[in-house]
């Protein structure tokens, strides 16, 4: 498990994550401005990060469930 340091494309505050994988496409928060933002990893690396509606984000939340519960089975 490796910690990732995400900049908010829009307030440039940095947040930390944790990752299982080194390599995530998924849902992402900023906890200061509260922007959802679809993130891309690889290698522990940041491959994007782009802001998305608050629609996008509920769906990549649900797709993210479903991935969590197929991966405990
Ligand atoms: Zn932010």
């Amino acid at each position: 498990m490796s910690m990732v340091t995400i900049t908010c494309p829009q307030c440039s505050v940095d947040g930390k994550m944790s990752l299982l994988d080194n390599r995530y496409n998924g849902p992402y928060r900023c906890w200061k401005c509260h922007t959802a933002l679809l993130l891309v990893m690889d290698n522990a690396e940041v491959i994007s990060c782009t802001p998305m509606s608050e629609e996008e984000f509920t769906h990549h939340m649900e797709l993210k469930k479903q991935r969590d519960r197929m991966n405990r089975d």
